[in-house]
């Protein structure tokens, strides 16, 4: 379930976005930990990072993801990297999650 209802499509259309690093306050890589290899956004602003693969067709599991309007540290060479609260890391075994379309 999305954290909020989007502002601009009322379900968030998620499109694949660049490539994303999720540090935790202290610069812990979170990515590396729960494998957050796929990131796609909204374009009301609504970030989505996941180790998962529902953008595929069929979509793959999500696993563990963490989504909102993530606060962005840096970009550096096209890699965004946000920082992400490890406590807001979630995991699912669905493949879909209401209030997001995953799309390509
Ligand atoms: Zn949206």
């Amino acid at each position: 379930m999305a954290v909020q209802p989007c502002p601009v499509n009322g379900t968030h259309l998620m499109r694949p976005a660049a490539k994303a690093v999720v540090r935790d306050p202290s610069g812990k890589n979170l990515t590396d930990k729960y494998n957050l290899g796929y990131h796609c956004a909204c374009s009301c602003g609504e970030q989505f990072i996941c180790e998962g693969f529902p953008h595929f067709t069929p979509p793959g599991q999500i696993g563990y993801w963490v989504a909102g309007n993530l606060k962005l540290l840096s970009n550096i060479g096209g890699v965004l990297t946000y920082q992400v609260k490890e406590s807001a890391i979630r995991h699912t075994n669905a493949s879909r999650m209401e209030g997001y379309r995953f799309i390509i």
